[in-house]
C-alpha cells in the first residue's frame, strides 16, 4: 500500500513524463516543417525561360518575404521565427526582360 506522499511523487514523475513528451514531439515537428524551405531555393535555376517569347533572359525574384518580419520572429523564436519570415516567399515571381510577360 503506497502512502499520500508515495503517490504524489508517482502522480508527478508521470506528469512530468507526460509533459516532456509533448514537448519532444513539437520540437520534433518544429524541425520538420521548415525543412521543406531549404529544400526549395529561393532564386530561380539559370535554365528557366519565358513561356511567351522563350528567352532565357528571366529576372527572378520572390513575393512576400519580409525581412522586418524575419528579424522581428528571429528575435522572438529563434531560427525558427527566422523561417518564419520565408513562409510568405514561397511564390518566385519571374519577369522576362524581353517581353516584360510576368508568371
Ligand atoms: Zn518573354
Amino acid at each position: 500500500m503506497e502512502t499520500q506522499q508515495e503517490r504524489n511523487r508517482r502522480l508527478k514523475q508521470e506528469a512530468i513524463q507526460r509533459q516532456s513528451r509533448e514537448i519532444a514531439d513539437y520540437v520534433r515537428n518544429q524541425q520538420n516543417q521548415p525543412r521543406q524551405y531549404f529544400d526549395s531555393p529561393p532564386s530561380s535555376p539559370p535554365e528557366v525561360t519565358c513561356p511567351k517569347c522563350q528567352s532565357n533572359q528571366i529576372s527572378a525574384g520572390t513575393k512576400g518575404f519580409s525581412v522586418g518580419k524575419a528579424a522581428a520572429g528571429g528575435l522572438l523564436l529563434g531560427g525558427v521565427g527566422l523561417l518564419g519570415g520565408f513562409l510568405g516567399s514561397n511564390k518566385h515571381v519571374r519577369t522576362c526582360v524581353r517581353c516584360g510577360y510576368r508568371w
